[in-house]
């Protein structure tokens, strides 16, 4: 067969939110190329003789993106079933464009397997519907990791925008963030809820007000929602009637 990798989206922990198509990849995988965020569970459904290649970047340590690029056409080449799995989808954020384009540029044949991204998996698990009508109308995914100081994200456009915003990686900015957003004329009392490792057997959500969120204890990695709809949880309702 010719080289061929395929790069899965692992969703966001919880093994039963993978594809079909990700779990039986799994299944036949000789390797598997993953990332710090794959929790062990899924981790569980690769075959016990392939070998779990853990690339994750770490703060402070994990392995370059372009060894990630070279290790993956060399497994290839070698005539390997590669499965490179990363948390979420692979093509949101985590740099698997980047790596789709470096393969395709070797010769390599992609095939991509959308995952379910925490970006929807984590509001959904805390009972956040990231839409509701006559509440928020839109929903948008930023990053909150700043490169060499600077942040990608327009603050102000989005805190106009009247509908959810929802921050992957986060956590460490999230007092500069929220000054942003009020600066760009969020009101300060819109809700938020962190929603900390979503779908595993850790998850916690914690919830607050914009102008507390610099103060709120919260760990990574978390989804942060923002906005009206960061204040229902669906659950609790479910809950509420039940009792
Ligand atoms: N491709 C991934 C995102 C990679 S960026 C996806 O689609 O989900 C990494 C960020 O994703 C983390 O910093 C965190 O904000 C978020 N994230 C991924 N999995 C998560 C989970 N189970 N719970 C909470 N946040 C998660």
């Amino acid at each position: 067969m010719s080289a061929r990798v395929f790069l899965v989206g692992a969703g966001p922990g919880d093994p039963e939110l993978l594809t079909v198509r990700a779990a039986r990849l799994l299944a036949s995988a000789d390797v598997v190329v993953h990332d710090a965020l794959v929790s062990d569970a899924v981790l569980a459904l690769a075959p016990p003789t392939a070998e779990l290649i853990d690339v994750g970047k770490r703060p402070g340590r994990g392995v370059p993106q372009d060894l990630i690029n070279v290790l993956l056409v060399q497994l290839a080449q070698a005539g390997r079933t590669v499965v490179r799995l990363k948390g979420g989808d692979p093509f949101v954020f985590g740099r698997g464009g980047e790596e789709a384009q470096t393969l395709a540029e070797a010769g390599i044949a992609v095939e991509v397997v959308p995952g379910i991204s925490s970006a929807v998996g984590a509001p959904a698990a805390a009972g956040i519907p990231v839409t509701y009508r006559g509440m928020s109308a839109s929903f948008t995914v930023v990053t909150g990791h700043r490169q060499h100081g600077e942040t990608p994200v327009n603050w102000a456009a989005l805190a106009q925008t009247g509908g959810t915003i929802v921050v992957l990686m986060g956590v460490a900015e999230r007092g500069i963030i929220a000054a942003a957003l009020v600066e760009g004329g969020l009101s300060a009392d819109t809700p938020v809820a962190a929603v900390h490792r979503a779908t595993t057997g850790e998850q916690s959500v914690v919830r607050c007000p914009l102008r507390e969120l610099a103060t709120t204890p919260i760990e990574s990695p978390a989804v942060i929602v923002i906005g009206a709809v960061a204040s229902l949880d669906v659950h609790s309702i479910a809950a509420a009637i039940e009792a």
